[in-house]
């Protein structure tokens, strides 16, 4: 029995194991696919604002170029009064081919717009900071200009960029200005920003030039991360535009890219929970098939007690406990008187109740550590450790008692008897059979001697 529930018990580590190990498994999968997503979105992050830092250091690039042929243009016409018309035609086909160019100025020295794309008189610029920074430090090249309401072009915003021409001797030649228009250049980079994602395009000194945001995506309140981890997490990177102030910022918010994922998570957890439940629920039918299984291969049927093999095992091990520690052990051997009387007066039915009425009785007067079994058709045995032969005696007398003084039968009732062999291990018994066969033997005298009561048979070196 004891082996049997060994099995069960390294069954059930087994699956534990299992289990625990596909747990392990799972977080560690999960582990990582939060990992390698997370990783994934602050490398999409970095990469955005890599790519709109690099993308407006070449619009700058492009914006020298055609500076530098718009001074080469000025140097050509000597810059005389009967050129102004070629040269703002000039600018205004440069303004038409960029998009995002919303003027073309030429400043003089002195910070007055000389030639330009607009019509009519043109404003005055001398306290506008891509003039002034010029007019101001002898050794300015470039100036990028802080975010701006256009004063020509109603309700626009712009930024200018614009660069310094000298003489060789250091005096201000002219001022070459682009007005770029904010939202236009905002434009070139709408698509960028991913779901969740924010791209704004500030300066150093506090000022922001736009901001764009990927679309929001509903997500439903299971997959938010910020629902179960409590905050709105965000990844967030940035990159500065070489020789300016400006510099992108991108912040990726987690709980868009983190959806899908949590969304694998609660799948995984649905899965791996039904896995668990269905191991369980196969482990849990397997063991108490295996437990039907081990009472009826131990357990009669009618009597409930243990039958011979089981009955022979565990007194076999009860034998060998109390040889190896010098304790006594009794038997005693239990035989119905006239059973096949009471079969043949009251039917089989009526004999099988009488053998569990004994039984029952038996059970009784059993202590927690005394065996008992049946043995044969209307025999028991009865181990009692650590009992001498007197407690034996003792016993089986309570039991004579009781078996007589039990009511049988329905309608016509009638009581029984049985008589009983007793022995105790002697002390050359190297088997547990010696002692049985003893209170066998003292059972046939108790028969012989007129049945109802109980014998006991000595052996030379019967222990106390
Ligand atoms: P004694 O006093 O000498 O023991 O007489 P007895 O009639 O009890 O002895 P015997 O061994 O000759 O008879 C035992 C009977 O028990 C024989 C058999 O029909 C009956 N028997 C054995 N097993 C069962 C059982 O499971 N149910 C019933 N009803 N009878 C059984
Ligand atoms: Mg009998
Ligand atoms: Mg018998």
């Amino acid at each position: 029995m004891s082996s049997i529930r060994g099995h069960y018990v390294r069954i059930a580590l087994f699956c534990a194991a299992i289990l625990t190990a596909l747990c392990a498994l799972l977080v560690l999968h999960m582990a990582d696919d939060y990992r390698l997503t997370v990783g994934q979105a602050r490398e999409r992050a970095r990469l955005t604002a890599h790519h709109v830092a690099q993308d407006l250091e070449r619009r700058l690039y492009g914006i020298e170029q055609m500076f530098l042929g718009i001074d080469d243009l000025l140097t050509l016409t000597h810059g005389g009064d009967t050129a102004k018309d070629f040269i703002e035609a000039v600018l205004r086909a440069r303004q038409r081919n960029e998009a995002d160019v919303m003027d073309l100025l030429i400043v003089d020295a002195r910070g007055r717009i000389r030639c330009w794309t607009g019509t009519g008189l043109p404003p005055s610029v001398t306290d506008r900071g891509y003039v002034a920074t010029h007019l101001r430090s002898d050794d300015s090249l470039w100036f990028v200009g802080p975010p701006q309401w256009s004063k020509v072009h109603y309700g626009r915003r712009f930024f200018a960029v614009s660069r310094a021409f000298r003489t060789a001797e250091g005096g201000l030649r002219h001022i070459l200005v682009t007005i770029l228009d904010l939202a236009s250049v905002a434009h070139a980079y709408a698509d960028l920003p991913a779901p969740g994602m924010r791209l704004t395009l500030h300066d150093s000194q506090g000022h922001t030039y736009f901001v764009l945001t990927g679309r929001s995506p509903s997500i439903p309140v299971w997959k938010r991360t910020s629902t179960w981890f409590g905050t709105q997490a965000s990844i967030t990177a940035g990159a500065g535009v070489a020789g300016t102030l400006l510099q992108i910022q991108v912040e990726q918010k987690t709980d868009p890219i983190l959806a899908s994922w949590l969304t694998e998570l609660f799948v995984n957890l649905i899965l791996w929970s039904l896995i668990a439940a269905a191991m369980m629920g196969a482990f849990r039918r397997f063991s108490r098939q295996q437990a039907r299984l081990d009472f009826l291969a131990t357990t009669d049927a009618l009597s409930r007690l243990s039958n011979r093999g089981h009955f022979m095992a565990l007194a076999g091990k009860l034998f060998t406990q109390s040889r190896r520690y010098g304790q006594p052990l009794s038997a005693l051997v239990i035989d119905i008187d006239d059973f096949k009387q009471v079969n043949d007066r009251f039917g089989h039915g009526e004999g099988d109740r009488v053998i569990r009425a004994v039984a029952d009785l038996l059970r009784r007067h059993c202590r927690a550590s005394d065996l008992v079994g049946r043995v044969g058709g209307e025999e028991f045995v009865m181990l009692l450790p650590n009992t001498p032969v007197s407690g034996a005696l003792a016993t089986a007398e309570k039991i004579l008692e009781g078996v007589e003084a039990t009511r049988l039968g329905g309608r016509s009732p009638f009581s029984i008897t049985v008589s009983i062999g007793v022995s105790g291990r002697g002390a050359g018994d190297t088997e547990l059979a010696t002692l049985i066969n003893r209170a066998d033997q003292a059972l046939y005298r108790a028969k012989q001697a007129g049945k109802n009561r109980v014998e006991q048979l000595r052996t030379r070196f019967s222990l106390p």
